[in-house]
């Protein structure tokens, strides 16, 4: 901690929350440590209340400084020194190994952590355990995603621009996006583009904060935005709005994309989605019409077991409208978790290594084992995505030990009751946190970390933008690092390869392993970082330029093309039925964040958003006899979530809305589908089927 009569400190810095990586300074005098907005281009000055509060975590009473650990299953975590957790986690991991081979211990990352520590986790997992199975949160957070833009335009980059383009954008289109709550500051940047005498549309089956500011704004029912997107394109192709010769010279399979969008007539698809064929002839010409548009989807539209191909509709509708790669155009994504774009460019998804390589490709497997200094065919090959890996947990033929860093999936996982037993029946669960989460509640061992004011690092946002995190004071007494942590458990381990636990060690490796790739961040240095406000990738020469926009001469594919894939709506892997009869679909407030371990402990953000509830619909209420902040109950075929109801007009009659921040009975993945897209492996968090009653007192 900071001491008393130690002259202020300061260190320029970066939100440790989401995406959007607002610059902040963080001054430390007189024990405490103030927040203060920092002018950065995205955030442009302005922080939300999570950034502001963010350093109210730093001494927070439930702050773990100790590691704990549990005795025999069914006792209490009591604390212990380093030395007795670290033999308990090597023993156990040497125990399930011998018993069971070296894919019986798993790994699971989070898409809050460093460049760093995503990449070292990565090469524990394939060097020190010799394991396939890593992956990570941001498998859940926008995989759907990363997984349409590579297919589409051979890379995975959130925002192929930067951020400030969106300001020039003549049209907008957001699509199950709310950064009105998710990014408040982001919103600087649709001001700037609204003065400008730009026009937004939001299509969102919730009147959001920020559909609520949209010039146009469409409400489909859950799960038919595939459907909407297809038949946009079907009324460009009848209006004759195509760009036909972007299409020509930049683009292939548009033949295929034309016959299947052409059964997508207006009036079908207002049947199917709700949208009037008015609005869907309005937002269409509203695209074709401007000078330069953008479409941004979120996790409202990739959440979804046909996720991938919902995101990849909209994809062939930019470029249908010859929007990628032209000033102020073109297509992205909103990343959610704070490194959601370095966490998954690093190695720790289960079928990638560093640089954004793929796992599976002989030449990656080489230049990668060369870097860590291994033979290539020891490194592992590809596992298996999140979810997936946390079902099989116990199960036979799984694996049977876990260690967890920067995830809380008992709160974030789909189906969670039952990822919660998988976790309970494991052999060794080590959870590496600085709060206790309900996730670290049940572990064997748990670990305490710092914090991301105590630490150096870098960040990639939402723009493909690498950012340095710089610490401002020392880590309390009993907490390390997650890079010293596993830099401990790989010596103890005798990894045959060297894991340094300096950041800028590691970053310099981390440098070196992507070389090459498509996430190259060869020429990215820290002192690079701090005189350009951050490099975009790829930066593959020191004295070379950076990318801040792809794709203005060709796409990274191999005939430099993008590639159209004709997509069909299909229906959500649950439909409503009698005993089902609504819609259920999920989402975030402003004052809290993911799974809400920490910001439930930041007593404004507390007062701001005290518990969960269920949105419905009055009409729909009405119906049911539940009145404003009586209790209900929410049933799917999983397990059912408690809150008080909340009356709102701005949501559909036959859907319903709870966010996912809190645990217990409120917990709104006890409720959701484990139906998962099959390309990406993305939950359907966004709809299932349920069933609403009013909780008798
Ligand atoms: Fe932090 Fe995101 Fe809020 Fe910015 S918008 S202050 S990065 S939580």
């Amino acid at each position: 901690a900071t001491r008393p009569g130690v002259p202020p400190q300061e260190a320029a810095t970066h939100c440790p929350y989401c995406a959007l990586q607002c610059g902040m300074l963080l001054r430390a005098n007189d024990g405490r440590v103030e927040v203060l907005p920092r002018q950065f281009p995205t955030n442009r000055g302005g922080l939300c209340q999570k950034g502001w509060t963010a350093a109210d975590l730093l001494d927070h009473q439930d702050r773990l400084t100790t590691p704990l650990l549990r005795d025999r299953p069914g006792g209490e975590l009591r604390p212990a020194s380093w030395a007795e957790a670290m033999d308990r986690v090597v023993t156990g991991i040497r125990t399930v190994q011998e018993g069971h081979g070296r894919d019986a211990v798993a790994v699971f990352g989070g898409g809050g952590l460093t460049n760093e520590k995503a990449y070292t986790l990565g090469k524990f997992a394939r060097v020190a355990l010799g394991t396939r199975h890593i992956d990570y949160n941001g498998r859940w957070c926008m995989s759907s995603a990363a997984a349409a833009g590579i297919r589409a335009f051979g890379v995975d980059r959130g925002l192929p621009f930067p951020l400030a383009d969106l300001g020039r954008a003549e049209t907008l289109l957001l699509v199950g996006a709310n950064p009105a709550e998710t990014m408040p500051p982001l919103m600087r940047h649709l001001a700037d583009q609204r003065s400008r005498g730009g026009r937004l549309i939001v299509i969102d089956p919730r009147a959001t904060a920020t559909a609520r500011q949209a010039d146009l704004h469409l409400q489909p029912l859950p799960g038919t935005d595939l459907a909407v997107a297809n038949a946009l394109l079907h009324i460009a192709l009848t209006e004759g709005w195509i760009d036909r010769e972007y299409v020509a010279a930049r683009t292939t399979g548009f033949d295929d994309v034309r016959r299947t969008v052409a059964g997508y007539w207006p009036a079908e698809v207002e049947r199917l989605s709700g949208v009037p064929v008015a609005d869907l002839e309005a937002t269409a010409r509203a695209l074709a019409d401007a000078g330069s548009a953008i479409i941004l989807t979120a996790r409202g539209a990739e959440q979804h077991a046909k996720g991938v191909d919902t995101v990849t509709a909209f994809i062939n509708l930019t470029l249908a409208l010859g929007l990628p790669g032209r000033p102020g155009s073109g297509y992205g994504c909103l990343t959610g978790q704070g490194n959601g774009q370095g966490g998954r460019e690093h190695g720790q998804k289960a079928d990638q290594l560093p640089g954004y390589r793929r796992i599976d490709d002989p030449a990656a497997r080489e230049h990668v084992a060369r870097v860590w200094g291994v033979p290539a065919d020891t490194l592992p090959g590809p596992g298996v995505p999140a979810y997936r890996l946390l079902d099989s947990l116990g199960a036979p033929g799984g694996p049977r030990a876990l260690l967890v860093f920067g995830s809380n999936p008992v709160v974030s996982a789909p189906r969670a009751a039952r990822v919660t037993d998988r976790l309970r029946g494991l052999d060794l669960l080590v959870v590496a946190d600085f709060l206790l989460s309900e996730t670290a509640a049940l572990a064997d061992v748990v670990l305490p970390v710092t914090q991301w004011a105590e630490e150096d690092g870098t960040m990639t946002n939402l723009e493909g933008r690498v950012l340095r995190r710089r610490a401002l004071r020392e880590p309390p007494a009993g907490v390390r690092s997650d890079l010293a942590i596993l830099a401990d458990l790989a010596a103890r381990l005798d990894a045959p390869a060297r894991f340094p636990t300096d950041p800028g060690t590691v970053f310099a490796e981390l440098r070196q392993a992507s070389a090459g790739g498509p996430a190259d961040y060869a020429g990215v240095t820290w002192e690079r970082i701090d005189r350009d406000e951050g490099v975009f990738w790829p930066c593959p020469d020191q004295d070379g330029p950076d990318t801040p926009r792809l794709f203005a001469e060709s796409f990274p594919t191999p005939d430099g093309r993008a590639r159209f894939h004709p997509v069909t709506h299909r229906a959500a892997a649950e439909e409503v039925c009698d005993d089902y009869p609504l819609h259920f679909t999920t989402g975030r407030v402003l004052a809290q964040y993911q799974s809400g371990t920490q910001t439930r402990r930041v007593s404004a953000l507390r007062r701001a958003a005290p518990g969960a509830f269920v949105e419905l619909h009055p009409d729909l209420a009405a119906r049911l006899d539940v009145a404003e902040g009586d209790e209900v109950r929410v049933v799917s075929r999983r397990g059912e979530l408690r809150a008080p109801a909340r009356l709102s007009p701005t949501i559909r009659p036959d859907t319903v809305f709870a966010p996912f921040h809190w645990a217990g009975a409120a917990r709104a993945n006890s409720v959701t589908n484990d139906a998962v897209d099959p390309v990406s492996g993305m939950p359907e968090f966004k709809i299932c089927a349920v069933r609403v009653e009013r909780v008798e007192s």
